[in-house]
This record gives structure tokens, C-alpha cells and sequence, in this order.
């Protein structure tokens, strides 16, 4: 049986060490919980742990969970790919989107945005691994894109969104991590007032944390091993 509240502990332990280790306070970087794939009971006991903000991959899996935890006030962060055809939803029920990768999505999801609703917290999504596969906006067209979703009415530009190639292979682990915190520090020299990198997950949040991630996202380490996707 996977423990979530001792796991959480854990996971809140070593973002604490890492703060320190980094010369940054312990406060500095939020914990979003990744709970794709598993279910409103998980949700629960986090939640019941003081957890409050959690992160999904896919969209109906997500919509499906919202209606059976209505009851309870907690922050949802929709982390995986948009589609342009389902940006609606995405603008009606979420409080965050993290993976806004071209302007068109984000034009969508002001449009869409509740008038009754805050406006939408979005990142941009920027491919810092540079792998073909992998998406996010170029890092050299990230300035001009941010500065675009920031004039939109309806979101509200965060920060900046990563997911790094898997670290093995890499000489320097916390190479894209630092290449993210440059185009960071470039945003806000430029005046945009961003406040969040949204960068680390369970295996390297630490790297993250060290090179100035503000949010990290983390699934296993908190509710165990995903089953392989279909
Ligand atoms: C699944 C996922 C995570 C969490 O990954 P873990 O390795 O389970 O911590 C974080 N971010 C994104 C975008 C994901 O898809």
C-alpha cells in the first residue's frame, strides 16, 4: 500500500533540502501533486495531508475526478499537451494551464476564460532539451510569444513551463534547468512580471530546485509507479 502521507513528508523534506542547499527559502518553491492516473481516493488523502494543488495529464480523466471531489477546495493544474479543439474546457475548469506552446492556443483560452473566473494562470511551455519530439516553444521565439499571451485579457502569464529529457544521458543534469532560468530572468528583464518556473519532477527536482525552479511537479514519489500507458 502506497503511504501518501508519509510520502508527502518525504517529498516536502527534500524540497526543504534542497532550498537550503540552494541558499533559498523554504517557501520558494511550491508542490504540485501529479495525481494522473490515479484516483479521487488518493486525491483525498493528500488532500486530508494538506495538500492542495494537483496537477492532470488528460483531460476527461481530470473532468471525471473534479466532479466527484466538488466538495472539496482544491487548485487544479492541467499540466498535459492542449489541443486547440479542447481549449474550452480547459479555460472553464481548471485554475492553471502549463503547457501553452503557441499563441493560438493561448488567444483560445482567453476568449474561452469564465468573465466570473479570475483570469487563467498559464506557462509557457519552452522545449530547453531541443529534441524534435518533444514539445514547447523554441527557446530563441520564447521572449516574443510570452510578451503576446501576456497582452491577452483574460490569462495571466506565470512564468514558464519545462520538461527536460530524462537526465542519464546528459554530462550536466542541471544544464536545461539553467537554460530555463536564463529565458526566466530574460522575460523579467524584458518587464514581464513572471513569477513561476515550473520545472523538476520526482526524479529530478532537486536539479530543479538548484537552478531555480519555484514549482516543482511531482507523481510517483507521492502516490507510487504509474502503470505503462496503453
Ligand atoms: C507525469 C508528469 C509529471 C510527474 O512525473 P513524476 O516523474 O511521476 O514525478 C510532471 N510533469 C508532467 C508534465 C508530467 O506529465
Amino acid at each position: 500500500m502506497t503511504d501518501i502521507p508519509y510520502n508527502l513528508a518525504s517529498v516536502r523534506t527534500r524540497i526543504a533540502a534542497a532550498c537550503k542547499a540552494a541558499g533559498r527559502p523554504g517557501t520558494a518553491v511550491e508542490l504540485l501533486a501529479v495525481s494522473k492516473t490515479f484516483g479521487p481516493a488518493e486525491i483525498r488523502q493528500a488532500q486530508a495531508a494538506g495538500q492542495r494543488a494537483f496537477g492532470e495529464n488528460y483531460l476527461q480523466e481530470a473532468l471525471d475526478k473534479q466532479a466527484q471531489l466538488a466538495d472539496l477546495a482544491l487548485e487544479w493544474h492541467f499540466i498535459g499537451p492542449v489541443q486547440s479543439n479542447k481549449t474550452r474546457p480547459l479555460a472553464e475548469r481548471f485554475d492553471w494551464v502549463h503547457g501553452v506552446e503557441r499563441l493560438k492556443i493561448a488567444q483560445r483560452l482567453s476568449e474561452q476564460r469564465p468573465a466570473a473566473l479570475p483570469p487563467l494562470d498559464v506557462c509557457v511551455q519552452v522545449n530547453v532539451s531541443g529534441e524534435a519530439s518533444k514539445s514547447g516553444c523554441a527557446p530563441a521565439e520564447t521572449l516574443e510569444l510570452c510578451r503576446a499571451v501576456a497582452r491577452l485579457p483574460r490569462l495571466r502569464l506565470r512564468g514558464l513551463m519545462a520538461i527536460p529529457a530524462p537526465a542519464a544521458a546528459a554530462a550536466d543534469r542541471r544544464a536545461p534547468f539553467r537554460a530555463l532560468r536564463g529565458l526566466f530572468d530574460e522575460l523579467r528583464r524584458s518587464g514581464l512580471e513572471v513569477d513561476t518556473i515550473s520545472a523538476g519532477m520526482s526524479d529530478d527536482l532537486e536539479d530543479a530546485i538548484a537552478e531555480g525552479s519555484t514549482l516543482v511537479r511531482v507523481g510517483s514519489a507521492l502516490f507510487g509507479s504509474r502503470p505503462p500507458k496503453a
